[in-house]
């Protein structure tokens, strides 16, 4: 039987999600890139690489995430991922909308990239495209199916919404044809583009997902897709009242780089100018107070204080004006394991 486990922060790793540019050619409606807040540069290999170094003190316990926009635009991909494998970075991955460009799968290695990390928001053509574009859904499932055929790890990121809650129940299947070894679900958070879309502006109306509903499908297609042999990971989002809260930014080590330097520690703190460090001359220095570390102090009986800043109405109260439950972190993860992969309790 396949049981979902909280995932502890990890005190002994870091994670490096590096936005090596913010240009895609997809324009996704939940887009969380906001250019305003996250520049629309380019950053140069040369920067690339210093900014790598800095964060090169035991990059063994470091995984590393090139992110975008879309980061295979980047037409020097493959010599920054071969940078950070010399820099002993512990793991590599690759975010990828599934376009591939600059033939990246033709330019790396397995052996040089640990991961290529595929995104689809519906099991279908219809609902994927209506999210992401006319097109994306056939273009990522054959990104994915040259990748496996490749050699390479896989795995597909779903970003659940009240826009696609419905499709989850078709992933099952179309996981098992796609030959993915992993299987991320996230949740939609109100930055960049779905933070207007949340105000009403949007064709899709309002996108975050009431708690009864992830609660009533999350869970059960994440078994379901683990009992075919697929580990499956998403966030935790709600806790009891009684259960422990922990923001990450006070007690994890995740770093959120964007090509104009800023560096946040949470990602719901990315619509604000409120990072914590920044990279000033390939220099990495700590930003002036307030900035996001501040607001990590704070302690509040909902839980996450940047969730209840930016994305209230998923909180809920009682008569007594406590709060009905908390809303964790939103790098707390559970994961749940194919059978054959939990190792026996001792
Ligand atoms: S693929 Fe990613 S970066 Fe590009 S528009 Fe979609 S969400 Fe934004
Ligand atoms: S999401 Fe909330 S709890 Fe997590 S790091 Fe940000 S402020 Fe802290």
């Amino acid at each position: 039987m396949t049981i979902p486990r909280t995932v502890a922060f990890s005190r002994n790793s870091a994670n490096v999600f590096f936005h090596i540019l913010t240009r895609c050619n997809l324009k996704c409606r939940h887009c969380y890139i906001n250019p305003e807040q996250h520049g629309q540069g380019t950053l140069p290999l040369a920067a690339i690489q210093a900014w790598l170094a800095a964060f090169s003190e035991n990059s063994h316990t470091k995984n590393l995430i090139f992110l975008g926009g879309e980061p295979t635009l980047h037409p020097e991909l493959p010599a920054a991922i071969r940078f950070a494998r010399r820099m002993g970075f512990g793991s590599i991955t690759v975010d990828t909308n599934g376009y591939l460009f600059h033939d990246i799968l033709e330019k790396v290695t397995p052996a040089e990239v640990d991961t290529f990390s595929f995104s689809l928001d519906g099991a279908t053509r219809a609902a994927n495209d209506r999210i992401r574009g006319q097109g994306a859904f056939e273009t990522c499932v054959a990104g994915i199916g040259k990748a496996v055929s490749k050699g390479f790890n896989t795995s597909l990121i779903y970003t659940v919404s009240s826009a696609n809650l419905d499709e989850l129940d078709k992933m099952p299947a179309l996981l098992g044809d796609l030959g993915v070894g992993r299987f991320f679900i996230q949740i939609i958070g109100l930055r960049g583009k779905s933070a207007g879309q949340e105000a009403g502006t949007s064709p899709l109306g309002q996108l975050q997902v009431a708690r009864s509903k992830w609660l009533e499908t999350v869970p059960r297609v994440a078994r379901m897709i683990a009992e075919s042999g697929i580990p499956v990971t998403y966030p935790r989002v709600f806790l009891d009242p009684v259960e422990k809260f922990e923001c990450a930014g006070l007690v994890a080590h995740n770093y959120f780089i964007f090509p104009n330097g800023r560096v946040y520690r949470c990602p719901l703190c990315e619509d604000f100018p409120i990072h914590s460090l920044a990279f000033e001359e390939n220099r990495l220095v700590t930003s002036a107070r307030l900035n996001e570390s501040d607001f990590f102090q704070l302690s509040i009986p909902e839980g996450c204080v940047m969730n209840r800043l930016i994305q209230p109405h998923n909180l809920s109260y009682r008569e007594d004006g406590t709060p009905a439950y908390k809303i964790a972190c939103c790098l707390l993860k559970e994961e749940v394991k194919p059978a054959s992969q939990v190792r026996p309790v001792d």
